[in-house]
């Protein structure tokens, strides 16, 4: 058991020198438990100073209606023992009542009990009282109490001299009262407040707990992000690297074909080495583009730009592509109206736009592909139409994530990396456009992207 908390106690002593802040949740954990407990002791002695003044100004106010009539019975003893009796049944902290006066002797000056609620000890000497006696008799009008040493229990003596018609001092009023009923009921709010200081701790402990969890959740989440910096950094390295090859096979490839001697059968296997390297730069390109949006680090010059000049110049590069799969790819500029402009990066809109169009010639196995170019509420959209196998609802859901394709037996024998729609909308987002696609399986897409225009 020792040995287990001794441990415990070192890996707790570990952690905080790891985490400095567990020290301000400490910290935070004691105020909350003294400040509790600070508080509940003094509520509990306010409440107690309270009950104890209010017991005696009652006592006080007994007396002094008591004392207003007893002047004129002091010489009928019965008839005080009576009404003694009367308040004391009245007055459960009322523990004793009695009547002293004083008798002065020849030698002698005795205090004798002359009526109580305790009556043996009528008749008998009360010389412990003397001095309260004394006081009371030189303030008459007001009733003095002092605490009596109880055993454990909290005791008040209250006294009021006792006058004639000719304020003279008859006697003195005692009584003794207990505070032992209002301190049971403090107790068991005592009792009450414990537990509660108890579950205080506990749930401080609790979050405490939680608290240091939080912070292993916290070195973790740092590791994750490192890792994930490092596996970031590699890709970025890697493709960077791969570049370099890549151009030496593709120019070799080039080089290779060109040869007059070559084969048809060897001109064959070069051509799909050149393809195999044009496909792998790609990826490497789209891997590069992946890594630079993701770690913040893609470059975007923004400009005020017509895009009229490069449609038309997206839609040129792609026409060759499209005639050997027989479809046309046009520039409709019906809906262009005037000079329009917009705000973003020409060399990654002119990416965005080959990407979509060179999409659109991908998928579309017949008919054709029209790019239009207008402009709605302060917006200028570029609406890529295509007449290809489309897409059904469920298969668009995902279009922008990273790696997705739509797996099906029409584009089986399509290669591509599933990254292009990924990259163009977040390219698209960052330019501060919209992206959206309407599509209907076997009729066609539209991707329709649009930007603020600005004067
Ligand atoms: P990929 O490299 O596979 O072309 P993209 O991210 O560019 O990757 O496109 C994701 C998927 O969206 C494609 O695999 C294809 O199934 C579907 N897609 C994209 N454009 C079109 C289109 N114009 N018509 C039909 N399907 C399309």
């Amino acid at each position: 058991m020792f040995k287990f908390i001794s441990l415990n106690l070192k890996k707790g002593i570990e952690k905080i020198k790891d985490n400095p802040q567990l020290i301000y949740t400490i910290f935070i954990a004691i105020l909350i438990t003294g400040s509790f407990i600070f508080m509940s002791e003094k509520f509990i002695g306010i409440a107690q100073t309270a009950e104890e003044r209010l017991i005696n100004v009652r006592i006080g106010s007994l007396q002094d209606a008591f004392v207003s009539f007893a002047g004129e019975k002091m010489n009928d003893p019965a008839y005080l023992n009576q009404k003694i009796r009367d308040v004391i049944t009245t007055n459960e902290t009322i523990k004793n009542f009695k009547i002293v006066v004083k008798q002065n002797l020849s030698t002698t000056t005795q205090y004798v009990i002359i009526a109580s609620n305790d009556y043996s000890e009528i008749g008998l000497s009360d010389s412990q009282d003397s001095f309260l006696y004394t006081i009371s008799s030189s303030d008459p009008t007001n009733s003095i109490t002092t605490p009596l040493q109880g055993n454990g229990e909290r005791l008040f003596e209250t006294s009021r001299a006792i006058m004639s018609s000719t304020s003279e001092v008859l006697g003195v009023a005692f009584t003794t009262q207990t505070l032992s009923m209002a301190d049971v009921a403090i107790n068991s709010d005592i009792n009450n407040s414990r537990i509660l200081l108890f579950v205080v701790i506990i749930l401080v402990l609790i979050l405490f707990l939680r608290h240091s969890k939080i912070i292993d959740y916290m070195d973790l989440y740092k590791k994750l992000k490192e890792i994930d910096q490092m596996k970031d950094d590699f890709i970025s390295m890697a493709s960077h690297e791969l570049r370099t090859p890549l151009t030496v096979i593709r120019g070799y490839a080039e080089f290779v074909s060109a040869a007059p001697e070559l084969s048809a059968e060897t001109k064959d296997y070069v051509s799909k080495i050149d393809i195999s390297t044009k496909d792998l730069d790609s990826l490497v390109a789209d891997i590069l583009d992946v890594s630079r949006i993701e770690q913040g680090r893609m470059k975007f010059e923004m400009v005020k730009l017509n895009p009229n000049e490069l449609i038309d110049g997206v839609v040129a590069s792609l026409v060759l592509p499209a005639k050997e799969k027989a479809l046309s790819v046009t520039f409709d500029k019906s809906k262009v109206e005037g000079d329009q402009f917009i705000q973003v990066d020409a060399g990654r809109l002119k990416q965005v736009l080959i990407n979509i169009v060179g999409n659109a010639v991908k998928y579309t196995n017949k008919g054709e592909i029209v790019v239009r170019q207008y402009t709605e509420n302060s917006r200028l959209y570029i609406r890529i139409s295509d007449t290809g196998i489309g897409m059904t609802e469920e298969e668009r859901i995902n279009l922008f994530s990273k790696f997705y394709r739509i797996r099906n037996d029409e584009t089986k024998d399509i290669r591509g990396t599933g990254l292009g729609l990924w990259i163009t909308a977040r390219m698209i987002k960052e330019m501060g456009g919209r992206i959206s696609v309407e599509s209907i399986k076997g009729v066609g897409s539209h991707f329709v992207i649009s930007f603020p225009t600005i004067k």
